[in-house]
C-alpha cells in the first residue's frame, strides 16, 4: 500500500527512562510512523502515546538546520566555519578573561551515552574545567546521591521484570501511569491481580485508586512520613535481624534518631491518620519481597537526597535489597538520565559516577592529558555564577535552563550576565531566543548512532533512522570540530560512536563487557557487566555492597521554606501529563499537541467554588517569586489547599512562580512545594 514505510529501523524511544524499544518506519527519506518491538524485554510489544506518536518533532517546520550567529541582536545565518569559529573564540576569550572556571557546559539527559561522555571530556580537556553538569541536576541527582550514600551505588537496584516477582509494590512520589506508562501498566496489572500496592502521593492518582493503602502527605513532608514508618518497623520488631547484622552499619545512631517520629506526631504534620501510617509500615515490612519505585515527588524537595536515603533505609531494615522483586528503584524521567551523569557530566564525578579524586588518574592515562583537580559548579551554581560575573561563557547542549529552572525571572537576570551563550539544539529554545549568541543545529535522536541507559541500568542501542536533517550535525561531530578549533582536537578524533563507547569502557570497569557489537547481537545489557562473557546484572548488591556494608545515617528534618499563610494559603505541586514530555519541546511539535493543547491547574472543587472558578476559567497563580495563569480543572484527585499544575506549555511558564528552595545535598530545585495565592482573572 502507498502509505507503508519502505524500511524499518530498530532504536530506543527518545522520551522517558523506561527505555522502550521501537521500530521507526521511513518512506521517501522521512519518518512516517513508529511501532513497538515485541521482542523487547522492557516494552514487550507496547509503546505509550509519546513513543508511538511523538516522533514528528524531527521534521517540525521550525527546526533549525543551519548555524546561526546573533549580530546586533538579530539571529543571522552563518556557515559552520563561521559559527564554530565564533563559538571557539567566545570560549577562548572567556577563559582568557576569567580562567577555566569562567566557562561551563550544560549537557542533556536526552543525548546518548557517547555524546555525554564526549561532553564531559570536552569540558575537562578542551576547556580545562570541571564546570560540567546535566539536567539530571533538576530531577534525579538526589537519587544518585541518596542511593550512593546508603548502598554505595547510585542506581536502581532491580529490574522492571521484578515487578512480576515482587510480593508488594510501593510507589512513592511518582505517577508512572502518565510519566512512565509502560512501567505504570505493569504495576497496574500486578495490583489488579491482587499484589498489595502502597501509594504515597499527595494526589489521588489513577494508581492510588488501585492501592491497598494510599497515603497522601502534605507536600514537603515525605521525610517525616518515611521516618515514622521506619520507627514503627523497628519498634515492632519487623526488621530482618540477620541481614542487618551481616550487611549494614550505623543502625544504632539511626534508630535513636527515629524515636521522635511517632505516627501521631507525623500524622498531624502530614495530614494522615496515624493508623494508616501503622498499616502501611506493617504491610511493607511483612509482605516481601517488597519493591519500591520513586519519582520526582521524592527528589524535587528540599530534602530530596534524604528522602531517597529514607526509602533505602526502609529497604535495608527489612532485608529488601540484593534479592529479586525488591530494592529501591528511581523512575528516571528522561531517556538517559541514568546515563548522563553516569557518563561524567557531573562537576565532581567522572565516568561511572566515580569520584573525581579517585578516577582522575585512569582518565588521564586513557585520555593522554591531565584533568582539572578542583570540583566544578553544578547547573544551578553555574547560572548563579553568570549573574555574579564569575561565569562568562556557557555551552548548552539540549537543555533549556530559562524554561526549566525554577524562579524564571532570576534565571533570566543571571543568564543576562553571560558574555557568550552557545546553544546546541534542534530548536531556538527560550534560552537561545533570549540570550543565545551562537546556535549550532544538532541532529535529532533519530539521526545518530549510540546508546542510552534506561532506568534499570540497561544499555540499549540508538540507531540512525535518517541522516541529520539539512546542515545539522551530531553532538559528536560538533564537539570534535570545536575541540579542533580550541587546539585540543586529537583526543576527539573517534571514527564512530562505537569507538567512543569503547574508550568509556576503558575508564569504567562496570561496562567493560558491553560493546556495540554485543548489544546489536544480544539486545540491551544491564551493568555491572565487567567482561564480554558476563550476562549483565539484573539485581544489584546480591553479593554485597561496594563498601562492604550498607550505611544507615540519622536523617534530621529540614522543613521547606515554602510555608502557607493568609497571603499565600495554597501549596502548589507541579508535574507532567501523559501526552507531553517536560517542557514539550519535542511533544509540543507532534500530533500529541492535538490530544492535549494546554496546561491546567487541578484544583479541589470546594476550593474552586470558593474562588468562583468553574472548569476552564483562567486562574492567576501568584507566589512570593512570581506568577502565571492557567485554566482551572476542578477535580477531587487533589486535596483542598493543594493545587497541581502541569508545566508543559511555554505559554503557561509555571517556573515564573517556583522558588529558590534546593535539596540541601545536590542543589536539585524544590519544584514540588510552592506557597501560592489563587484568584479568578
Ligand atoms: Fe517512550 Fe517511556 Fe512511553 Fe516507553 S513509556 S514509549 S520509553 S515515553
Amino acid at each position: 500500500a502507498a502509505g507503508l514505510p519502505e524500511r524499518w529501523v530498530r532504536t530506543t524511544c527518545p522520551y522517558c527512562g523506561t527505555g522502550c524499544e521501537m521500530e521507526v518506519g521511513v518512506k521517501g527519506g522521512r519518518i512516517t510512523e513508529a511501532r513497538p518491538v515485541f521482542a523487547s524485554p522492557v516494552s514487550r510489544g507496547h509503546l505509550c502515546v509519546k513513543g508511538r506518536y511523538g516522533w514528528g518533532f524531527s521534521d517540525a517546520p521550525d527546526r533549525i538546520t543551519e548555524p546561526l550567529i546573533r549580530r546586533n541582536g538579530v539571529w543571522e545565518p552563518a556557515t559552520w566555519d563561521e559559527a564554530l569559529a565564533a563559538a571557539a573564540s567566545a570560549l577562548q576569550q572567556a577563559r582568557r578573561a576569567g580562567g577555566p572556571s569562567a566557562v561551563g557546559v550544560l549537557a542533556s539527559s536526552r543525548s546518548t551515552n557517547e555524546e555525554n561522555y564526549l561532553t564531559q571530556k570536552f569540558a575537562r580537556l578542551a576547556l580545562g574545567t570541571n564546570n560540567v553538569d546535566c539536567c539530571a541536576r533538576v530531577c534525579h541527582a538526589p537519587s544518585a546521591a541518596g542511593l550512593g550514600q546508603t548502598f554505595g551505588t547510585g542506581a536502581a537496584t532491580n529490574s522492571y521484570a521484578d515487578i512480576e516477582r515482587a510480593g508488594l509494590l510501593m510507589v512513592v512520589g511518582a505517577n508512572p501511569t502518565e510519566n512512565h506508562p509502560i512501567v505504570g501498566a505493569r504495576i497496574r496489572q500486578r495490583a489488579r491481580a491482587g499484589v498489595p500496592l502502597i501509594v504515597i502521593d499527595p494526589r489521588r492518582t489513577e494508581l492510588a485508586d488501585l492501592a491497598t493503602i494510599h497515603l497522601a502527605p502534605r507536600p514537603g513532608t515525605n521525610l517525616p512520613l518515611l521516618q515514622a514508618m521506619a520507627s514503627l518497623i523497628l519498634g515492632e520488631g519487623l526488621t530482618d535481624p540477620a541481614f542487618l547484622a551481616a550487611r549494614t552499619e550505623g543502625l544504632e545512631a539511626y534508630a535513636a534518631s527515629l524515636r521522635e517520629w511517632t505516627p501521631e506526631r507525623v500524622g498531624a504534620l502530614c495530614g494522615i491518620e496515624p493508623e494508616a501510617i501503622r498499616r502501611a509500615a506493617r504491610l511493607y515490612a511483612t509482605t516481601g519481597p517488597a519493591m519500591i519505585f520513586h519519582g520526582l515527588g521524592v527528589t524535587e524537595q528540599r530534602q530530596g537526597t534524604d528522602g531517597v536515603a529514607a526509602l533505602a533505609h526502609l529497604a535495608l531494615l527489612t532485608g529488601n535489597v540484593g534479592i529479586p522483586g525488591a530494592g529501591v528503584n528511581p523512575l528516571r524521567g528522561q531517556n538517559n538520565v541514568q546515563g548522563s551523569a553516569q557518563m561524567g557530566c557531573e562537576p565532581s564525578r567522572l565516568t561511572g559516577y566515580q569520584k573525581l579524586a579517585q578516577s582522575r588518574e585512569i582518565h588521564a592515562q586513557v585520555w593522554g592529558a591531565e584533568l582539572p583537580e578542583e570540583p566544578g559548579l553544578n547547573a544551578l551554581e553555574m547560572i548563579d555564577a553568570a549573574g555574579e560575573g564569575r561565569l562568562k561563557a556557557l555551552l548548552v547542549i539540549g537543555y533549556d535552563p530559562l524554561l526549566s529552572h525554577p524562579g524564571a525571572r532570576e534565571t533570566a537576570e543571571n543568564l543576562n550576565g553571560l558574555e557568550a551563550l552557545i546553544v546546541v539544539d534542534l530548536f531556538l529554545t527560550e534560552t537561545a531566543k533570549a540570550f543565545g549568541t551562537v546556535f549550532l543545529p544538532a541532529a535529532s535522536p533519530f539521526e545518530k548512532e549510540g546508546t542510552y541507559m534506561n532506568g534499570e541500568r540497561r544499555v540499549q542501542r540508538v540507531r540512525q533512522v535518517v541522516p541529520p536533517k539539512g546542515g545539522s550535525r551530531t553532538d559528536m561531530a560538533i564537539l570534535a570540530a570545536l575541540a579542533e578549533r580550541l587546539g585540543a582536537g586529537q583526543p576527539f578524533r573517534h571514527p564512530d560512536a562505537a569507538a567512543v563507547w569503547d574508550e568509556a569502557r576503558q575508564v569504567w570497569p562496570a561496562i567493560a563487557g558491553i560493546s556495540h557489537g554485543r548489544l546489536d547481537q544480544e539486545g540491551g545489557l544491564q551493568w555491572p557487566c565487567p567482561a564480554e562473557d558476563h550476562p549483565g546484572t539484573p539485581v544489584l548488591h546480591a553479593g554485597g555492597f561496594p563498601g562492604g556494608r550498607a550505611a544507615f545515617r540519622p536523617l534530621g528534618w529540614t522543613p521547606s521554606l515554602e510555608v502557607t499563610n493568609g497571603e499565600f494559603p495554597f501549596l502548589l505541586n507541579t508535574g507532567r501529563s501523559l501526552f507531553h514530555f517536560n517542557a514539550a519541546t519535542m511533544t509540543g511539535r507532534t500530533r500529541n499537541r492535538e490530544l492535549r493543547a494546554d496546561d491546567e491547574l487541578e484544583l479541589h472543587p470546594d476550593d474552586a467554588a470558593e474562588l468562583g472558578l468553574s472548569a476552564g476559567d483562567p486562574v492567576h497563580v501568584q507566589s512570593r517569586h512570581g506568577a502565571f495563569t492557567l485554566r482551572t480543572r476542578p477535580t477531587d484527585r487533589v486535596r483542598r489547599g493543594e493545587p497541581f499544575a502541569t508545566f508543559h506549555a511555554v505559554a503557561a511558564y509555571v517556573n515564573l512562580a517556583t522558588g529558590p528552595g534546593r535539596d540541601t545535598v545536590t542543589g536539585t530545585p524544590e519544584y514540588k512545594v510552592t506557597a501560592v495565592n489563587l484568584r479568578a482573572t
